[in-house]
């Protein structure tokens, strides 16, 4: 039977086989031998290269030891892997009395919970939560705001410019735009969004931040609504006693405008660290829509009146936890986060 070329290989795979102690050692084996680049299968693919009487011999003899070295791999493996399955059952033994292992509890950031706090009071009051795009056209971001072309809001300064015409917003209010050309009143919209503004981060600054803008238009909408709204908003958010006060301000889209302070909650107007000394912490702008920004989408100005306010959810965070520096919001230190869990 055989060849001597093929005999020797024969002969090295029985002795192989018949050392090997576990199925690992078996499947080298097989590779070895039987595996693409094993000698068998090599032997196989040069037949072609052997005289032409040599290569009926070779191939019948290299087949046949395949087939041998197949079978005699099979039958060794499935003794090693049963010894192998009662070592490890002998080992490997399951203590049912054992704790089991607690998963991780993750924990909400602080903006996600303040922005979650807000959205859900408003939602309260018959708010819907409304979103926009980030990249914006110029036109919603500044134009259809009233807001001028000689600004200083529009300057390159102030605003990361990604084209002539269009920009990264640096408010939310592009989406009361937005949602004011598409729908007719009656319109009551919160819209929470990230926001970017060419800032240098530092302790109260940074290039992108997060704001909740509200938007309110119907028949007869007047200020003491927006008073009300606020009002409640602020006892919600910070406490049954809180108190807000307007004072005069300026924004191109509202008129009137006013800046919102609550009564600071630690001092309760006495003045402390948090406040300044003032007794008051500013929290948000507001006012009556601008008539031209209700003509610009559309609306009639003297069929319709509304109030926007907008505020920084990190300022609200900032104040609620009595946290000094803006930058520990985005630098996802866990000794920070997990004050939060
Ligand atoms: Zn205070």
């Amino acid at each position: 039977m055989g060849h001597p070329r093929v005999d020797a290989i024969a002969e090295e795979a029985r002795q192989a086989v018949s050392a090997a102690r576990t199925s690992a050692e078996l499947e080298q084996i097989r590779v070895r031998f039987l595996g693409r680049q094993g000698l068998l299968t090599q032997l196989l693919r040069a037949l072609g290269t052997l005289a032409p009487e040599e290569r009926p011999l070779v191939g019948a003899a290299a087949n046949e030891t395949k087939r041998e070295l197949e079978a005699l791999l099979a039958t060794r493996l499935l003794a090693t892997q049963d010894a192998e399955r009662r070592v490890r059952r002998a080992t490997e033994r399951l203590d049912l009395t054992l704790p089991g292992r607690r998963p991780p509890w993750g924990a909400l950031h602080p903006l996600t919970r303040v922005h979650d706090e807000i959205v859900s009071i408003f939602a309260g009051l018959g708010f819907s939560v409304a979103e926009g795009p980030e990249i914006e056209t110029e036109y919603h971001n500044f134009e259809a705001l009233n807001i001028p072309r000689d600004h200083p809001a529009r300057d390159m300064q102030d605003t990361f410019y990604l084209s002539e015409s269009t920009l990264l917003r640096t408010h939310t209010s592009p989406v009361q735009v937005r949602t004011m050309l598409a729908q007719k009143p009656p319109v009551r919209i919160i819209v929470p969004g990230r926001v970017f503004r060419r800032d240098i981060a530092d302790m109260s600054h940074s290039p992108m931040f997060h704001q909740v803008e509200g938007l309110a238009v119907d028949r007869s909408i007047t200020m003491s609504d927006l008073k009300a709204t606020l009002e409640l908003f602020a006892r919600e958010m910070f406490g049954r006693q809180s108190r807000i006060r307007f004072r005069p301000s300026f924004f191109p889209f509202t008129e009137p405008s006013a800046e919102v302070d609550v009564l600071c909650f630690v001092c309760q107007g006495s003045g402390c660290r948090l406040c300044k000394q003032g007794g008051w912490l500013e929290i948000l702008g507001s006012g009556m829509v601008h008539p031209r920004v209700l003509k610009n989408v559309g609306y009639d100005p003297e069929e319709v009146t509304g109030w926007a306010f907008g505020m920084g959810i990190e300022r609200i965070a900032m104040l609620r936890y009595g946290i000094d520096d803006l930058r520990l919001f985005f630098d996802n230190d866990l000794r920070f986060l997990r004050q939060f869990a």
